[in-house]
């Protein structure tokens, strides 16, 4: 009985691999909405509003040097690029208090914005 001879198959990376391989070389599209003209607008925006906002919720004037985005935009280009909830923040806040009021969830999130004056999106 003929057998049928073994089919050579390149041990290479699948089309799944390829793809992920790509997507982490250009990174996500939510870090991909950090690029030039972002750096541009944040750091106009800062000098417009030089002071960290969360810090002004607890009297202490500190200089702002980061830009927030006070709703998470998971890479939603329209949310990303609306000014109205940027937020100027020193870096502590930033990676302190804005990342744990996050983890808390939306609720806490709205408490925040309220007491920030700002709209939901
Ligand atoms: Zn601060």
């Amino acid at each position: 009985m003929p057998t049928r001879p073994p089919i050579f198959q390149p041990r290479g990376k699948s089309a799944a691999d390829r793809i992920r391989d790509y997507d982490r070389e250009r990174g996500s599209a939510a870090e991909r909405l950090y690029d030039w003209r972002w750096g541009k607008a944040a750091k106009a925006f800062l000098a417009l509003y030089p002071l960290c906002r969360y810090c002004a919720l607890h009297d202490r004037v500190t200089v702002a040097t980061v830009v927030d985005h006070f709703w998470p935009h998971r890479g939603d280009r329209v949310l990303f690029w609306r000014s109205e909830f940027w937020v100027p923040a020193c870096d502590s806040c930033h990676s302190g208090l804005k990342q744990a009021v996050e983890r808390k969830g939306m609720a806490a999130l709205r408490g925040l914005a309220a007491r920030l004056g700002l709209a939901e999106p």
